[in-house]
């Protein structure tokens, strides 16, 4: 793997480019190399000023330059990529053969038996996963199926999860497993490249479709409503809560303040620097769209299918100007934000989605 020159920053840097301006996706990356970072739940702060020239914790961020021709050459090779949907090689609506993952899974299930299918045939160890519920989520070392099992669903806020990787490196764990929001696959992209923190030990990205996660103030909202009776919450338009046949229903405008500032500059809805893109089909709420985007997530989703542990159909083709159209717009307004700093994309890419229309 070719390595690439990177001008370090210090952490106070950090501060000063991504943490006071708001801009922080709580992925949680730069947290565990440097006793001065610090998470408070999901809120990431530099207790002390360090001293050093050059910081991991910058170099990592997904909210630093980040080059993304760069991050897509080292993982996809020299081919070039779709300008919305990223480097794939197929796309599907999948779920998981099992109906007990798919009943206790967000929609089909799929990132779950993948993540299980994916440890028991070694390609992971371990992966660093969310557990606990919608009113509070929990970064975990999942390294049994069990634990795996007890991470399913969708917690909207941001789970830093990318925070124990030090310690699933010093718990001795050689193949990693990184399931997270698009602003995650991005910083594992970024920690794959780092020796220093054993970066090359992350062996398979798993990355969710994300249009934005919640600030922690949403806790203090759900609780405020009294919400935090119901177990599982979606968001199909709407937001939905519910427990067994109870079902509560807000409209969507009542949350969207809760939206991290973080994520309206984010370029990637789809985990384009993931091996596999898992997310909803926007109808069948017991399927998910699966994008098989690296040869590695290509091998293992077809190894899943031959055993029975996931079911694919294809992607029906008048659903794709849908999300290509969401996901065009997504980007076009990130494009025009002034904000957006961090992004390094060819002046092509940026003229296909600022001037060109992509003929979407
Ligand atoms: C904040 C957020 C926003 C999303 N927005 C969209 C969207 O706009 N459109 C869309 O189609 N899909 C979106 N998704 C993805 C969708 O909700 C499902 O996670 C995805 O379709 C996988 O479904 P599944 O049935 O395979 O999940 P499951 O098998 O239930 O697995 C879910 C996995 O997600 C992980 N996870 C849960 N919460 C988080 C979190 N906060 N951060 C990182 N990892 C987490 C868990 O570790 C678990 O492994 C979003 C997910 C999140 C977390």
């Amino acid at each position: 793997m070719q390595k690439f020159v990177f001008a370090y920053k210090t952490a106070e840097k950090l501060v000063n480019d991504v943490i006071k301006p708001g801009l922080c996706s709580g992925c949680g990356a730069c947290i565990g190399y440097c006793p001065y970072i610090k998470s408070y739940g999901e809120r990431v702060g530099v207790v002390h000023n360090c001293k050093q020239s050059e910081g991991t914790c910058y170099r990592i961020c997904p909210r630093t330059e980040t080059d993304y021709d760069h991050l897509r050459k080292e993982t996809f090779g020299d081919v070039e990529s779709e300008p919305v949907f990223g480097n794939f090689n197929k796309m599907y609506f999948a779920r998981s053969c099992d109906e007990s993952v798919r009943d206790r899974g967000q929609y089909g299930g799929v990132v779950t038996a993948m993540s299980i299918f994916a440890l028991q045939t070694g390609v992971i160890d371990c992966a660093l996963m969310t557990g606990g519920n919608f009113t509070a989520a929990k970064p975990f070392i999942a390294s049994s199926t069990g634990e795996m099992l007890a991470c399913t669903g969708s917690k909207y806020t941001a789970s830093p999860s990318l925070s124990l990787y030090q310690d699933a490196v010093k718990e001795g764990f050689q193949n990693i497993g990184v399931v997270g929001r698009p602003c995650q696959c991005t910083a594992a992209r970024k920690m794959q490249q780092v020796t220093e923190i054993k970066g090359e030990r992350i062996s398979l990205i798993i990355g969710l479709f994300c249009m934005g996660s919640f600030s922690p103030d949403f806790y203090k909202f759900v609780k405020s409503k009294g919400l935090d009776e119901y177990e599982k919450m979606d968001i199909p338009g709407d937001v939905k809560f519910k427990k067994d046949s109870k079902e509560m229903i807000l409209p969507y405008d009542e949350v969207r303040k809760y939206i991290r500032d973080s994520c309206s500059i984010c370029f990637d809805p789809l985990s384009e620097l993931a091996d596999l893109s898992v997310g909803s089909t926007e109808y069948d709420y017991g399927w998910n769209t699966l994008i098989i985007r690296t040869s590695k997530g290509a091998s293992l989703a077809q190894d899943a299918v031959s055993s029975g542990i996931i079911e694919v159909k294809d992607y029906p083709i008048d659903r794709l100007p849908l999300l290509g159209k969401a996901v065009f717009n997504k980007k076009k307004r990130v494009l025009e934000r002034r904000d957006a700093v961090y992004l390094e994309i060819s002046d092509r890419e940026r003229k296909y989605f600022l001037t060109d229309g992509g003929g979407v």
